[in-house]
């Protein structure tokens, strides 16, 4: 049976810091999938996009039809071997939030797992000023909030739709990036009894 760990977190919550430690951790070996990495690629095929954060902008058939084309390569690599996948509870567009794994992309990845990593937005503020490389929002600690108590609720939408279990993992400035790493290894050594 396939096995998919979905992994989400607001931008500038320590998501991927915490995916790379907890792989070499885990000992089921898992293939990283970033779902803007898979839509980037067709966006750039089709000419629709330079800059990965241009996709959020793009209209929203076209950011539709991309992420299904993501979602159905996601579930083909899972067929051969357990996945964890990087993406976003919701993107805030310009007109507003975008669900992640809508109804027919999420039926189409059947996550075991939807992980939400979370930080207070203090501290999330202060990791994206630090963070030069990507076009962030700016965003106020109000919205911050808003945008992972919306998460909180998309996943729940998700857990209906697969066979996925919610897990809330945070990720706080003091020790809470060991804590997080070990929350997610438990998960992810769960995936050793399922492809043999
Ligand atoms: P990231 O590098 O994870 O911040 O993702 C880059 C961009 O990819 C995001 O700003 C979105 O435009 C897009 N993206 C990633 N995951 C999804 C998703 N599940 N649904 C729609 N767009 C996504
Ligand atoms: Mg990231």
């Amino acid at each position: 049976m396939p096995f998919v760990v979905v992994i989400t977190g607001i931008p500038g919550v320590g998501k991927s810091t915490i995916t790379r430690i907890a792989m070499k951790r885990a000992s089921a070996k898992f293939r990283l999938l970033n779902f803007g990495d898979l839509m980037f690629e067709e966006a750039v095929k089709a000419g629709l996009v330079n800059h990965r954060d241009e996709m959020r902008k793009l209209d929203l058939t076209t950011q539709k039809l991309l992420q299904l084309k993501a979602a159905r390569k996601i579930a083909e690599i899972a067929e051969k071997e357990p996945v964890l996948l990087d993406t976003h509870c919701t993107v805030k567009t310009p007109l507003g939030y975008l669900l992640g794994l809508p109804e027919d992309v999420v039926k189409t990845i059947n996550p075991n797992f939807v992980v939400i990593i979370e930080a207070f937005p203090s501290e999330i503020l202060g990791r994206r000023l630090r963070d030069l490389k990507r076009d962030r929002d700016v965003e106020t600690e109000e919205q911050i909030k808003r945008h992972q108590d919306l998460n909180r609720a998309a996943a729940i939408v998700y857990a209906m739709y697969s066979n996925a279990l919610i897990k809330i993992i945070e990720n706080h400035e003091d020790k809470g990036l060991e804590e997080a790493v070990e929350e997610l290894v438990k998960i992810l050594n769960l995936a050793v009894r399922e492809y043999d």
